[in-house]
């Protein structure tokens, strides 16, 4: 196999690795067990930009809430929204283009892109019975696209199937390869999945950027699981539980985080959620 082919086969098998993400990162990842990156910032931009434009030209699979028409719920929430992105707990409130998009479509789902690009479905939005519940999704969210989660990932996938000279070669600054990335990325949305150590921290900055806006409550996160305990959500009835996966720990986690802030307060704004999710379609 001359080295073209193998670096091919190479590449579709990250691909192919991508798009079922296993939950197995514990195993997989002995060999690089610490927050490695070796992607640029750059790329983690790149990355987001062309799975933005993927997901913008396909109407049909991402029908995005027009924001002229729903300029109440939108402002709502990108006031929200620039208010977590204050917090001096976030890295590159500067270096990523960050943006906020709301998919019309009843799906329990929300998730980010690397660089800063969130896409929310009406379907959670929904589901969510208070405003601190959405800032807590929304700034769990943000930290997997803040702490470059998705990046992070590819690297501890292709540097324990590969070797980093090949990982360097293959991803090191083709254009098409990485709108290949995107593409599939994108394709595979609903089974990229993080891993838990990716979902502890991005609840522990979920509760950090609240405590710093110092109005919903903290623990936004922990209502959202909360309440999906109460209605006997799993990941089969929630797709945001297959891409996010959780344990038993989780609430604990949270709770020793808030309470090394101090136990910070906050409003949970039921009502004015509840008016602003009554306006949309
Ligand atoms: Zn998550």
């Amino acid at each position: 196999m001359c080295v073209m082919k193998i670096r091919r086969f190479v590449f579709v098998a990250c691909l192919t690795s991508l798009a079922v993400w296993s939950c197995k990162k514990e195993d997989d990842s002995k060999l690089l067990d610490f927050n490695l990156n070796l992607y640029p910032v750059s790329k983690d931009k790149q990355l987001g930009e062309q799975m933005d434009s993927i997901i913008r030209s396909d109407p049909n699979e991402y029908p995005i809430l027009d924001p002229v028409r729903y300029d109440s719920v939108y402002a709502y929430i990108q006031s929200m929204f620039q208010g977590i992105l204050q917090s001096d707990e976030i890295l590159r409130a500067d270096q990523f283009d960050w943006e906020l998009t709301i998919i019309d479509k009843d799906v329990m789902n929300a998730f980010a892109c690397p660089g800063g690009k969130l896409y929310f479905y009406t379907g959670i939005m929904k589901y969510l019975d208070d405003a601190a519940g959405f800032a807590g999704v929304l700034a769990h969210e943000m930290a997997h696209s803040d702490r470059r989660h998705a990046t992070q990932q590819m690297t501890k996938q292709l540097g324990t199937t590969i070797g980093t000279s090949i990982l360097i070669g293959a991803f090191g600054g083709n254009n098409s390869q990485m709108a290949q990335v995107a593409q599939q990325m994108v394709v595979g949305l609903t089974s990229l999945k993080f891993s838990r150590d990716d979902e502890y921290e991005a609840d522990e900055y979920s509760v950090k950027y609240l405590a710093d806006m110092h109005y919903y409550h903290p623990k936004g996160i922990a209502r959202f699981f909360e309440q999906l305990a109460e209605d006997g959500h799993d990941a089969q009835s929630f797709e945001f539980l297959s891409t996010h996966p959780t344990d038993e720990n989780r609430l604990q986690n949270i709770e020793t985080v808030w309470q090394e802030l101090g136990s910070p307060d906050g409003v949970y704004d039921q009502t004015r959620w509840q008016h602003i999710m009554s306006m949309l379609p």
